[in-house]
């Protein structure tokens, strides 16, 4: 997916180390995703740029496009970062620059990893199921391997791990010891956790890594907190174990990683580490280069926004 934020500001993003266990509930931001869908931006977020290496996290749906084309993203450039693609309803076709064309279903794992330079398109295939319903989450790449070639992977086998009233699927990382077979560069996890109504239950955690829990379907008490669509509830560092309650039926996405240190420019689509960088991907894709060429999608590719008047520069992660 894309950021088509037709004025996207520039955003510093930075972990801060060893804040602790805390609770805030973070409110999504409506934000327009090209002529029929609307999404839930949950980071970057007012409060919180990022959690672990997880920089960028929309919920999207359940959206009913019986009769709507659905998600149809252009061809568009990505540069220093992993995005996810995550479904529970409906199915996305992608395309990139490697030649990949893959349909991601409920479940399965899309994980394209831009190193330093990839372009893919995101549609709804047609004809196409009814519901459409899933997150889209950005993985920033730590500095040793920003520059690494691009690539796609595509699971559909998942790890999962059970216990009574829980059904987790490991999208990315390791958690309770099972580690999905998709490729990170930070410590960290992503997890959908199904609850059945009455769960009551505490999930192990690495208390050193910064965590935050969304929902994707229904109102899940975590750690005393009901967290509803819509919302994130930031949990900070230094646990061990997560209490979860679930009243009713629901599904809530897990993210962790270590705090992630390095300071980074994000805008557009790109992450890099100073203005000059970004400035130069945008340039190179309007001029055609780099980026590649996606090949069979059925329309324009995305235009770059222009560069904020101001010049970007890195700055400290405090704000
Ligand atoms: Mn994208």
């Amino acid at each position: 997916m894309s950021n088509l934020d037709l004025k996207p500001a520039p955003t510093r993003c930075g972990g801060e180390a060893g804040a602790g266990p805390v609770k805030e509930l973070l409110t999504g931001r409506q934000v327009p995703l090209g002529e029929s869908t609307v999404v839930r931006r949950l980071l970057p977020n007012l409060g919180r740029r990022m959690v672990g290496a997880w920089c960028f996290v929309d919920h999207y749906g359940p959206d009913d496009i019986a009769d709507e084309p659905g998600m149809q993203v252009p061809p568009h450039p990505h540069m220093g970062l992993q995005t996810v693609s995550w479904l529970h309803q409906g199915e996305v076709l992608h395309r990139d620059s490697l030649g990949s064309l893959q349909t991601v279903r409920p479940y399965e794992l899309g994980l394209m990893t831009s190193g330093r330079a990839i372009s893919h398109s995101e549609e709804s295939p047609r004809p196409h199921a009814r519901y459409l319903h899933g997150a889209q989450l950005w993985v920033a790449l730590p500095d040793a391997h920003r520059h690494t070639d691009p690539a796609f992977e595509h699971h559909a086998d998942l790890p999962v791990v059970t216990a009574p009233g829980l059904r987790a699927t490991v999208i990315l990382g390791t958690l309770d010891s099972a580690a999905s077979p998709g490729t990170t560069y930070t410590p960290l996890v992503g997890a959908d956790l199904a609850l059945t109504a009455g769960a009551d239950l505490k999930l192990p955690l690495e208390p050193g890594f910064e965590y935050a829990v969304l929902s994707m379907t229904g109102s899940v008490h975590v750690d005393g907190v009901p967290v509803e669509p819509g919302s994130m509830l930031y949990l900070g560092t230094d646990r061990r174990e997560l209490p979860l309650l679930a009243r009713t039926d629901a599904a809530v996405l897990l993210l962790g990683g270590e705090p992630f240190e390095e300071h980074l420019v994000m805008w557009w689509n790109f992450i890099g580490r100073t203005g000059e960088e970004i400035s130069q991907a945008r340039t190179d894709w309007e001029q055609g280069t780099r980026f590649g060429e996606v090949r069979g999608y059925a329309g324009a590719r995305l235009r770059a926004p222009e560069m904020p008047p101001t010049p970007l520069k890195a700055r400290g992660r405090v704000r």
